[in-house]
């Protein structure tokens, strides 16, 4: 990486906002079997969530970890030139990954960050198990909440049509 063209890291660049990496289809495909229903890249809402599940009011992020600058990970390593510019690029990414998290929790929406390395074949199925403890924990939440707000079904279901 330390060897790259200008035309070589432009294209890097782009990479960083692909869609339908690997990994997040190893997500999609875990949750769907699962029962899941979701949307994809939800470009209304802070940083487009790469899986938006509207009925639990979450929204996943996969982040690749060397471009979200996942700490003390082995796949998050700067390359030995440019140094300065890769630190405030990387940088620059973490704060913004963190002003949509915090944009989402204002609309009350809960967030769940998946790593890369969090799905490599030896940490995958821990990870995706957690990930299902997480959401029925939300589920739960949510359930408790809707008993408190919502009066009748129909108002259920008219908010339901809203988030659509
Ligand atoms: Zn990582």
């Amino acid at each position: 990486m330390d060897t790259m063209t200008p035309e070589q890291r432009s294209n890097c660049m782009r990479r960083i906002r692909s869609k339908n990496t690997r990994p997040e289809m190893l997500v999609r495909r875990f949750l769907f079997s699962h029962g899941f229903r979701y949307r994809i890249h939800a470009k209304t809402l802070p940083g487009t969530p790469d899986i938006t599940i509207v009925g639990l009011r979450t929204c996943i992020f996969i982040n690749g970890c060397f471009w979200h600058g996942h700490e003390s990970c082995s796949i998050y390593k700067l390359p030995q030139t440019h140094v300065e510019f890769w630190t405030h690029k990387i940088q620059r990414n973490k704060q913004r990954d963190q002003e949509n998290r915090l944009a989402l929790k204002r609309q009350g929406w809960h967030t769940i960050e998946i790593w890369e390395c969090q799905l490599k074949p030896k940490e995958r199925e821990r990870t995706l198990q957690g990930l299902l403890r997480t959401l029925n924990f939300i589920a739960l939440q949510n359930c408790g909440a809707k008993i408190s707000y919502h009066y009748d079904e129909e108002e259920t279901l008219s908010l339901a049509a809203e988030d659509e």
